[in-house]
C-alpha cells in the first residue's frame, strides 16, 4: 500500500511538472485542490474520493480516441483497445451487480438517465403509432414520422419521486428534458412519517397510469423496497426504472440485498459512478435483455463518443468495488450515517424521518434552530464544515432558501472515520448551529440568507475538524 503511494507521489510530480511546463495556473489548481480536499470536513452527500488507481487510469491516451458505437461495431477505425477496455468495464459492472447487461458510455448520471429514457421509449412504445407509420421500433421512422412519433412521446407519463421529497431533477421536473419528454407526476411522502407511502402510490399509479414509475433519490434518507415497486409498475403495466446514482455503493457493497436491492426487480437502472460507489465521475445503465438493444443505441441517439479514459477508469472502479474491502467499505459507510444521525438527534436535532438506513441524513435546521438551510450551510461552510442545502418535504422556505441541509458519509469513511469520528462530527455541527442567529431583514422579517455566527465559534470549530482530518489523512502516503 504504501509503495503504491510512493510510486504514485512521483508519478503525480512528474505529471504536473509537464502541465506546469504549459500552464502552470492549471497544475497550480490541481496541487490546490489536493489541499483543499484534505483540509475540509466533507460531509455532502453526493461526494468521494476515488482510488489513487482510478484516477490515474484516466490521464492518458485512451482520451484521443473515437469511439462511437458499440463493442466490436465501431464507427471509427482501430478500435481494438477501446472495445477491450469497454468489455472489462462492462464484464466488471455485469457481475458486480448481476445484471443481465450493461451499459458503461455514459458520461453522467445525467446521460444515463436519457439513455434510459430513450430506451424506454424505444421498447414501448409500440403497436398503434408504429404499426400505422409501418415501422417495429422507433429507429425504422423516417423524418417526417418523427412529428407524429414526438406528440406519442409526449403524451407518455412518468411518475418520480418530488423533488421536496428526496427526487431527482431528471424524474420528470418541468425544468428539466424530462419533464418536457413526458407529462409527470410525481408522488411524495407520507406527511407524518415522512417514508413513501407504497399504497398511496399504488393508488395514484392507478389513476395517472404511467408508462414508467422510476424509483431513486438524492435526498431521501431511507432504504425502498424495490420488490414493492416492482408490484406497483406491474399492476399498472409500468417500465421500471431505478434511478441508484446514490445509493450504488450500498447496492455494489451488498448492503442493499433482497427486496432493497434493485437490480433483481427494475427493468432498467441507471447510476453514476463517482457518489457512493466511489469511481470516476461518470454514468452507466444496467438492463435487462428485453431493454439491451434499445440502450445500446445510447450513442448515437443522446451521446457521442465514448470517453475511453473514464470507461477505463469505471473498469477499475468496478473491478475494487467487487472486492471484500469495498464491501467492508460500503457497510460502514451505513453504519456511520447510523452513527451520526443518532449523535444529531441525541443533542436534540430534528432528523427527517426521524433517522437513517442509508448514507445520508437530512437535518430540518429550521424546527430544530430557527435557521433556513441556507443560513445553516453557510455558517457551517465558515466553520470548515461543508454541507449542502436542501429542501425537505413540504418546505416551508421554498426550493431556494431551503429548511433543510444534507450530509452522507461515504466520503469521510473513505478517509478511514469511524462511529466515534462521526458522533464528533455531529457535537461539532449542533455547537456551531446553536451559535447561529438569523439577521433581520430590512423589512423588519426573519432574514432567510444573513446570519451571524457567536465569536470564535468558527475558529474552534475548524481546528476541532482539523484533528479530525490529520487523524486521517486523505491518500495517505501521497506527498505533494
Ligand atoms: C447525482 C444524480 C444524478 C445526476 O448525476 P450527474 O453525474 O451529476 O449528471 C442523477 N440522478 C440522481 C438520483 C442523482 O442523485
Amino acid at each position: 500500500m504504501s509503495d503504491l503511494a510512493a510510486t504514485a507521489s512521483s508519478a503525480y510530480a512528474q505529471a504536473l511538472s509537464v502541465i506546469e511546463s504549459v500552464e502552470p495556473r492549471i497544475s497550480g489548481a490541481i496541487r490546490s485542490e489536493l489541499d483543499d480536499q484534505r483540509a475540509s470536513l466533507k460531509l455532502i452527500a453526493s461526494e468521494n474520493y476515488a482510488s489513487l488507481a482510478t484516477l490515474l487510469t484516466m490521464g492518458n491516451w485512451l482520451s484521443d480516441k473515437y469511439a462511437e458505437g458499440t463493442i466490436g461495431h465501431r464507427f471509427y477505425a482501430g478500435c481494438q483497445n477501446i472495445d477491450t477496455v469497454e468489455s472489462v468495464a462492462a464484464e466488471h459492472a455485469r457481475e458486480l451487480f448481476g445484471s443481465e447487461y450493461a451499459y458503461v458510455q455514459p458520461h453522467s448520471g445525467i446521460d444515463a438517465n436519457l439513455v434510459a429514457y430513450w430506451a424506454i421509449l424505444n421498447t414501448r412504445i409500440e403497436s398503434p403509432t408504429l404499426a400505422r407509420l409501418g415501422a417495429k421500433n422507433v429507429n425504422d421512422l423516417s423524418h417526417s414520422d418523427w412529428e407524429a412519433l414526438r406528440r406519442e412521446f409526449n403524451s407518455q407519463r412518468v411518475m418520480g419521486m418530488s423533488l421536496d421529497a428526496g427526487g431527482h431533477l431528471t424524474h420528470g421536473f418541468r425544468h428539466n428534458i424530462s419533464g418536457k419528454m413526458f407529462e409527470q407526476l410525481s408522488y411524495g411522502t407520507d406527511p407524518e412519517t415522512g417514508l413513501i407511502d407504497y399504497d398511496q402510490l399504488l393508488a395514484t399509479a392507478r389513476e395517472f397510469k404511467p408508462l414508467v414509475i422510476v424509483a431513486g433519490y438524492s435526498a431521501y434518507p431511507r432504504r425502498v423496497n424495490f420488490a414493492r415497486m416492482r408490484e406497483i409498475a406491474d399492476a399498472v403495466g409500468a417500465t421500471l426504472f431505478v434511478d441508484m446514482a446514490h445509493f450504488a455503493g450500498l447496492v455494489a457493497g451488498k448492503v442493499f440485498t433482497g427486496e432493497e436491492n434493485p437490480v433483481p426487480y427494475a427493468d432498467i437502472v441507471a447510476s453514476t459512478t463517482h457518489k457512493s460507489l466511489r469511481g470516476p465521475r461518470g454514468g452507466f445503465v444496467l438492463a435487462t435483455k428485453e431493454y439491451s438493444d434499445a440502450v445500446d443505441k445510447g450513442c448515437p441517439m443522446v451521446l457521442g463518443g465514448p470517453l475511453s479514459h473514464v470507461m477505463a477508469a469505471k473498469a477499475v472502479a468496478f473491478a475494487e468495488a467487487r472486492t471484500p474491502d469495498f464491501q467492508a467499505y460500503a457497510q460502514k459507510v451505513a453504519d456511520n450515517a447510523h452513527a451520526l444521525a443518532e449523535g444529531l438527534m441525541k443533542r436534540g436535532v430534528k432528523l427527517v424521518t426521524d433517522g437513517t438506513d442509508n448514507h445520508l441524513v437530512l437535518l430540518d435546521v429550521t424546527t430544530s434552530f430557527g435557521l433556513t438551510g441556507r443560513q445553516a450551510e453557510s455558517a457551517l461552510l465558515d466553520s470548515g464544515v461543508v454541507t449542502n442545502r436542501n429542501s425537505i418535504p413540504r418546505d416551508p422556505n421554498g426550493a431556494w432558501y431551503t429548511s433543510g441541509v444534507r450530509i452522507g458519509t461515504p466520503a469521510l469513511t473513505s478517509r478511514g472515520f469511524g462511529a466515534d469520528e462521526f458522533d464528533r462530527v455531529a457535537e461539532l455541527m449542533v455547537d456551531v448551529l446553536k451559535q447561529t442567529t438569523p439577521v433581520t431583514a430590512s423589512n423588519g422579517q426573519p432574514g432567510k440568507a444573513k446570519y451571524s455566527l457567536a465569536d470564535g465559534v468558527a475558529d474552534r470549530t475548524k481546528a476541532s475538524a482539523a484533528e479530525l482530518l490529520d487523524a486521517n489523512p486523505l491518500y495517505p502516503g501521497l506527498e505533494l
